[in-house]
């Protein structure tokens, strides 16, 4: 499904991604850990074509990101080429970005009405679906601004998957909760691995990598220190950098 090999990545001087190498099944749930500035979500970033690799290549379903073959030779992608690309992967960040002046049912149907051109009817039959999926129906006319944290997390991975991604990414989805929103989120994520989605999450929610996670990596100085099982990993930690990391967050 993905596939990284030797990826760099530089912003001026500094190496922020020093050769990650990654191959990532169809289905799984890939958990990233470490430390602040080791690169976590310039990985995501590359993968999702908002940052430019330095080095190496990613696959994904056997596309170069960001490039592409013609006359047997790498050209880079265009805008359109880039943008067809992206439309099969989701991306929920940290923070909400909802579009505040529109509704619920609004946020979710922009994008596969503008950008895919799916008829209006269509796509809010399907953001109502995902609605009840999140655990929203009651909110489809609601503004952003009235809902929760963990509400509008929710409907922030519905408006990703109104797109029918084939690839959810997540950066840090639960770090701007308040604790007892956290659950919510994480439950609708758990569900959504249940259903076979292929998902890469940036999470310090250990609990969820341990039983969700089909695989950890723990990054560190822009590389991959350690990965493996999720449980083998923080069980028993090879590296002397990976116990010190899990002693801080666990
Ligand atoms: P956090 O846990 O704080 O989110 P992270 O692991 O996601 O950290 P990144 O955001 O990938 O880390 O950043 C890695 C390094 O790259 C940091 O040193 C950061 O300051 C730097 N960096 C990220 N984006 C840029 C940019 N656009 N320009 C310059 N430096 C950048
Ligand atoms: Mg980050």
């Amino acid at each position: 499904m993905i596939e990284a090999q030797g990826v760099t990545k530089n912003f001026g001087d500094l190496e922020v991604l020093k050769g990650i190498d990654l191959t990532i099944p169809k289905g799984s749930v890939t958990c990233i850990i470490g430390p602040s500035g080791s690169g976590k979500s310039t990985f995501l970033r590359c993968i999702n074509q908002l940052e430019t690799l330095d080095g190496g290549y990613i696959l994904v379903e056997g596309q170069p990101v960001g490039v592409k073959i013609r006359k047997g030779r790498l050209h880079a992608q265009n805008h359109a080429e880039a943008a067809r690309m992206r439309e099969n992967i989701g991306m929920v960040f940290q923070g909400f970005n909802l579009f505040p002046h529109m509704t619920v049912l609004e946020n979710i149907c922009e994008a596969p009405v503008r950008v895919k051109k799916e008829s209006r009817k269509a796509v809010q039959d399907r953001a109502r679906v995902l609605l009840e999926r999140v655990g929203l129906s009651e909110k489809v006319h609601a503004y952003p601004a009235s809902l929760s944290g963990g509400q509008q997390q929710r409907v922030a991975i519905a408006r990703a998957l109104a797109m029918e991604p084939r690839l959810m990414l997540f950066d840090e989805p639960t770090s701007a909760l308040d604790p007892e929103l956290v659950g919510e989120v994480l439950d609708v994520m758990r569900k959504l691995a249940d259903g076979g989605m292929t998902m890469i999450v940036v999470t310090h929610e250990i609990g969820f990598a341990r039983e969700v996670g089909d695989h950890l990596i723990f990054m560190d100085g822009g590389g991959i220190v350690e990965q493996g099982d999720p449980r083998t990993v923080l069980r028993e930690p090879r590296h002397e950098r990976t116990k010190q990391f899990l002693a801080k967050v666990i």
